[in-house]
């Protein structure tokens, strides 16, 4: 549970740095050395929270597939 607590922290830190470049959660995963399944649940906490994301219909920075994305909300619209 505190591994868990410690990726959604990063993930958060990740996505702002990473940022007006969004990635997959398979990207995500890879980049952080995560499970997908981690990796997913991380991104579902920083969602329901709902402040700063959102899932977004667009590409993805590291495989170009284009896909719903977890992206800050305030980010530069495409
Ligand atoms: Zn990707």
């Amino acid at each position: 549970m505190a591994r868990r607590d410690d990726l959604t922290r990063r993930l958060l830190a990740f996505i702002r740095k990473a940022a007006p470049y969004a990635y997959c959660d398979a990207c995500l995963a890879l980049r952080l050395g995560a499970s997908l399944a981690d990796t997913s649940a991380g991104l579902a906490t920083l969602l329901a929270e709902g402040k700063e994301f959102e899932r977004r219909r667009r590409a993805c920075y590291g495989c170009g597939r284009t896909l719903a994305l977890a992206a800050l909300t305030d980010g530069p619209r495409p």
